[in-house]
């Protein structure tokens, strides 16, 4: 008699999409998407422009709402949630790194970084403290009180995986993080990418058109006119 086979994932997905669906006026931009998301491990979602990448990072992280199907996190449904829940969600257990852009200017890096747990009602001194501790494994000492402008892009990027990254957020989303940034340096960011999230248990989900940064992730899910149409495991 063989025994029972182990199952090689027993926890909970952190994140799941059942069936979701979504369309903007008549044109049907997700079908039907079904897939989960599991706590420590990298997934790229990748094809053609249009194919509906984004639109599903915004469905899975409660910015857009799914016309059909469902989107758990932790097992709960999100879509049940009210706006300020969902709010709190996105703050709390969620950190997001876009392609470029999204620091505010008119801050420095120190604050930047510190500035989702102010918004969460951590004190100013405590919230600086933790966004402190992430500059040197960043690479970032010395950059604290910069301000964007006065930064390259790939510190300006590695700053704002600082604020996704310090609120220890359960997933980790980045929508072409390595965009607007050269071969060298979008190696670079995801490595710390990858690694940060790796250490913290994140689930990280990256959206990209780039080989080189699927490289990283555990597998990858292809989006062909709003379905998934491969699923890859990385060897
Ligand atoms: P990708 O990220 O793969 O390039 P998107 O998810 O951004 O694709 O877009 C998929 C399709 O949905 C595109 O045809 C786009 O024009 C359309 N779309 C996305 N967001 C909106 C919106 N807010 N209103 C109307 N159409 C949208
Ligand atoms: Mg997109």
């Amino acid at each position: 008699m063989t025994s029972p086979t182990p199952n090689p994932r027993p926890q909970f997905p952190v994140l799941s999409a059942h069936a979701v669906g979504k369309s903007y006026g008549t044109t049907a931009v997700l079908r039907g998407v079904t897939a989960d998301f599991h706590a420590g491990t990298a997934t790229a979602i990748m094809g053609p422009s249009g194919s509906g990448k984004s639109t599903l990072l915004h469905c899975l992280s409660g910015i857009v709402a799914p016309d059909e199907g469902a989107v758990l996190v932790r097992g709960h449904h999100i879509e049940t949630l009210g706006e300020n829940e969902r709010s709190r969600l996105r703050r709390e257990s969620f950190g997001f790194v876009f392609q470029s852009g999204q620091l505010l200017p008119e801050l420095p890096a120190i604050e930047n970084v510190a500035l989702p747990l102010i918004l969460g009602g951590a004190t100013v001194r405590e919230a600086k403290r933790k966004a402190n501790a992430l500059f040197a494994p960043l690479g970032l000492d010395g950059l604290e009180d910069r301000r964007p402008g006065q930064m390259s892009g790939g510190q300006a990027q590695r700053v704002a995986i600082a604020r996704a990254l310090v609120t220890r957020p359960a997933v980790l989303f980045a929508d072409e993080p390595t965009g607007a940034l050269d071969a060298q340096t979008s190696w670079e960011v995801m490595r710390l990418l990858r690694e940060s999230a790796r250490e913290i248990g994140s689930a990280l989900v990256v959206v990209t058109h780039d080989v080189e940064v699927s490289r990283w992730c555990d597998r990858t899910l292809t989006m062909q006119a709003g379905s998934l149409v491969a699923r890859e495991v990385a060897a």
